[in-house]
């Protein structure tokens, strides 16, 4: 069996052992005489399956009991809708920080609910840097701060949380989630598609403080309120039963490898690898503003299309794919997610430093 190393941005590699895992229990899962693809979403066996779910999720990251956790379809995508529809007060305003391509996304979508305000933009810098939002002030009638703690694309992370008026801060974790440390306390929402670290697609984790449940207007559908989700522990209608039960086998792993302060230290030295071969590179550079960087999202580059396509093409031939960066951004990216072991990243750094031997060699 030939596995490569795979960079994807999302959905993005698992770990193998919860991918064999999975295997072993695929067609008789927890001696139920099925698979749990087979099992209704209300029989004991599943509610098991949710259960350690969100006990996990909630030890792991310190979750406290004013939150409630929500397991949801339609991915990080129609969170951008749910979050005005259910915080965003009449006549207020929510503020938004576009820090990349998913906070623009998260805007549109939230004017279309009510008023929008940006906090900050770093799009005049092509979103190469987190723009400061500390001298920003806020009307009283903000209903909550919008941010991506993670830029996938352009490879950023927000650092600081911001901490204005003690306005509720919503953050898009769908990078990043799990991969550091984090005071859940700093935020009123946390979401996060599970396909970037906690699983396979299907499956959106949503984080919630007791009280901005249930305030949203009752005419709303059903599926788009909080409080339906609340109200009936994520079993309102069929949840996407597969995914909740990866997640839960993730969840596990990250448990016996030592939790989130394993995972964030493992995570360091992964990224300081590549970003320090980056730095030294006579060929390859990073775009991204250093105080800004992200942990789980790598975009580097050299100087010309035509050597990052060489480039793209030498990885693969040694078993490292999906490295091509995005579209709006180029060259290259390395998505670094907790299933990336350190070795994988040390054999892209090796990748990189033979490529430029060999174009050192050419050249001369
Ligand atoms: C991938 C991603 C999304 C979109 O997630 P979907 O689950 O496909 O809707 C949104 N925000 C961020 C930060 C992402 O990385």
């Amino acid at each position: 069996m030939d596995r490569v190393v795979n960079f994807s941005a999302g959905p993005s590699a698992l770990p193998l052992e919860v991918l064999q895992r999975a295997q072993s229990e695929l067609i008789n899962t927890h001696h139920s005489g099925m698979s749990v693809m087979e099992m209704s979403h209300r029989s004991k066996a599943f509610e098991r399956i949710l259960q350690e779910a969100k006990s996990r999720l909630r030890n792991l990251l310190e979750i406290p009991d004013s939150y409630k956790i929500l397991f949801l379809q339609g991915g990080a995508s129609l969170q951008f809708s749910m979050i005005p529809l259910n915080l965003l007060q009449k006549d207020h305003e929510a503020a938004y920080l576009i820090t990349g391509s998913w906070s623009k996304k998260a805007v549109k979508e939230a004017k279309k609910i009510g008023n929008v305000k940006i906090l900050a933009t770093s799009e005049n810098d092509s979103f190469r840097s987190i723009p400061d939002f500390s001298k920003s002030t806020l009307s009283s009638k903000t209903s909550y701060i919008h941010i991506t703690g993670n830029n996938t694309i352009e490879g950023t992370r927000i650092s600081s949380v911001p901490k204005i008026d003690s306005i509720p801060v919503v953050s898009d974790l769908s990078s990043s989630i799990l991969s550091e440390k984090i005071n859940v306390e700093d935020y009123g929402v946390i979401y996060a598609g599970a396909q970037k670290n906690l699983g396979p697609s299907g499956v959106t984790v949503v984080i919630i403080r007791e009280d901005l449940v249930g305030n949203a207007d009752p005419n709303i559908p059903s599926m788009l309120n909080y409080a339906t989700h609340v109200e009936a522990d994520s079993l309102y209608n069929t949840p996407p039963t597969f995914g909740i039960y990866m997640m839960n086998l993730v969840l596990e792993w990250i448990e016996s490898l030592g939790g989130v302060a394993e995972i964030e230290s493992r995570n360091r030295k992964k990224a300081s690898l590549l970003y320090e071969a980056i730095d030294q590179s006579p060929l390859f550079y990073s775009p991204v503003n250093k105080a800004d960087r992200s942990l789980m999202n790598i975009p580097f580059k050299t100087e010309s299309d035509e050597l990052d396509q060489a480039f793209l093409q030498y990885a693969s031939s040694n078993g490292l794919v999906e490295l091509k960066g995005h579209r709006s951004v180029g060259g290259m990216r390395a998505s670094l997610y907790n299933a990336m072991p350190f070795e994988s990243v040390e054999r892209l750094v090796e990748a990189m430093a033979g490529f430029e031997r060999q174009i050192s060699a050419t050249s001369n």
